[in-house]
């Protein structure tokens, strides 16, 4: 008989808490999850669902725009932030429930209560004082927005935590950051209505993604009105009237009504007592696991934003089956972090899996490019000027498909498959035997003939 409460405490019922939790309490462990906020964690409370409603919903202004092409007659229009967010609201408090659901079909006790490691295999609660003890601890708290601690005001910003629930929609709203999150968050605001800038700091935005498609994406940002700031960084924001007065590092000055910084996110590892027990943190603030989600302390585990791997659900989700199948099924199993597809919900889209040119050929393979631009059907028919832009980076040598890279609309649906034969180490020939299926803008994908 074990001498401990449990035999796994998860501390955050995000994707990868809940799904670990779960799939532990199917292989017979006793396991509870405790959560601070909300069951359901980032991706559904505040993070890739409120933020995929929302993105919907400011697609609706292009559609209105470009029915007109196609014959229709769309009379005024109206927007209501607050009825969307309401909806949205609701569809959240839906799902959390299904999370909820699920925990109890499986099981699994949940704990709303902030949870402290007291030691290696002790938790404390903190709200009720108590203290649970358990034969495994898992760490899935997640990460939490970071903003530069060094400017004058930023206090006033927000972070996408609050965007969610702003009471009013701003009509002037200035967006920091030039990852996926702020180039989202853009498209969001910019469709709705809100007069948008995009500030980065950086010399473009998306970082790390292939260097056609940063390019690609910032025209098509500007083409629908956002405004896009590079090499400048906020210095100050300071509060006039109701509205927010920004200087920035090239010395402009912006007046908006809402400023939302989306400069990154740290793991959420402070006052978590991990380093007191020994757990090796990196200079992020990441628990240090090994592939098994292992920490440095026998018995202390860790999955998903918190260990700053791949930051994305599907990848918590993984490594937290991943560690119940090791942990309580007697089955070791690891997560493969290769060729993971990836989405920036802009408008338009990007989907993207694999190498972008300029790492493959850092990595030392000689590449052989195909890429194409087009104007999508739907567009030349609305008028709308816009382009899908497909690359594929295929290495020389093996005529492996390395990287697949679109931008446009359906990206995002096109890329999960094409991961498919990317992970299946597809070759140029395969996309190649491939018959086109048409009209599509996929279709481009196994019609490419020329290296560029
Ligand atoms: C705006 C935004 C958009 C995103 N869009 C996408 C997307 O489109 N696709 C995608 O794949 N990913 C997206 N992500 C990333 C995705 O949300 C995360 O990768 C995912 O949620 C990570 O899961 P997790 O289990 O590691 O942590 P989380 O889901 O963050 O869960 C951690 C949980 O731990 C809880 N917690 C923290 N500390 C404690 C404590 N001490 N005690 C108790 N509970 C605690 C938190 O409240 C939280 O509920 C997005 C993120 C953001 C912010």
């Amino acid at each position: 008989m074990s001498s401990f409460d449990l035999d796994l405490v998860t501390i955050g019922a995000g994707s990868g808490g809940v799904r670990a939790s779960r799939m532990a309490a199917t292989h017979g462990a006793k396991v509870a999850v405790i959560e601070a906020y909300r069951v359901g964690g980032t991706c559904v409370i505040r993070g890739c669902v409120p933020k995929k409603i929302m993105v919907y919903a400011s697609r609706y202004a292009e559609d209105f725009e470009d029915a007109g092409g196609f014959g229709w007659q769309v009379g005024p229009r109206d927007f209501s932030w607050e009825k969307l967010i309401a909806n949205k609201d609701r569809e959240i408090a839906r799902l959390e429930g299904l999370y909820r659901k699920n925990l109890g079909g499986a099981g699994v006790t949940l704990i709303e209560d902030r949870a402290v490691v007291a030691g290696p295999n002790r938790v404390r609660l903190v709200k009720s004082g108590q203290e649970l003890s358990a034969r495994h601890i898992l760490v899935a708290t997640g990460g939490h927005p970071f903003v530069p601690p060094d400017i004058e005001g930023r206090e006033l910003a927000i972070t996408s935590n609050e965007a969610f629930h702003l009471a009013a929609q701003p009509s002037r709203v200035m967006v920091v950051g030039g990852g996926y999150i702020a180039i989202e968050f853009a498209g969001i605001f910019n469709g709705l209505g809100s007069k948008t800038v995009l500030v980065h700091h950086g010399a473009d935005v998306l970082r790390g993604f292939d260097p056609e498609i940063r390019a690609r994406m910032r025209a098509e940002m500007q083409k629908r009105g956002i405004e896009v700031v590079l090499n400048a960084a906020v210095v100050s924001i300071k509060a006039e009237g109701g509205a927010k007065r920004v200087t920035l590092s090239d010395g402009a000055v912006h007046v908006v009504d809402e400023v939302m910084f989306a400069t990154g996110r740290r793991p959420c590892t402070q006052d978590l007592g991990l380093e007191a027990c020994g757990v090796k943190l990196d200079s992020a603030g990441a628990v240090v696991v090994d592939s098994f989600g292992q920490s440095s302390v026998q018995g202390i585990h860790a999955v998903g934003d918190v260990t700053n791997r791949v930051n994305l659900t599907p990848v918590a989700i993984r490594e937290g089956a991943a560690l119940a199948e090791t942990l309580f099924n007697k089955n070791p199993t690891t997560v493969d972090h290769a060729d993971i597809p990836t989405a920036v919900f802009g408008t338009p889209e990007i989907g993207v899996v694999g190498l972008p040119e300029d790492a493959a050929r850092a990595e030392g393979h000689a590449v052989d490019i195909y890429k194409t631009a087009f104007r999508p059907m739907r567009a030349t028919m609305s008028g709308r000027d816009t382009q899908i832009f497909m690359k594929l980076v295929v290495d020389a040598d093996s005529q492996r498909v390395l990287g697949c890279h679109i931008l446009g609309e359906a990206a995002a649906e096109m890329i999960q498959c094409v991961a498919i034969a990317v992970k299946m180490r597809a070759t140029k020939r395969d996309f190649d035997a491939t018959v086109a299926l048409h009209p599509s803008a996929a279709e481009e994908l196994v019609l490419l003939k020329t290296k560029a």
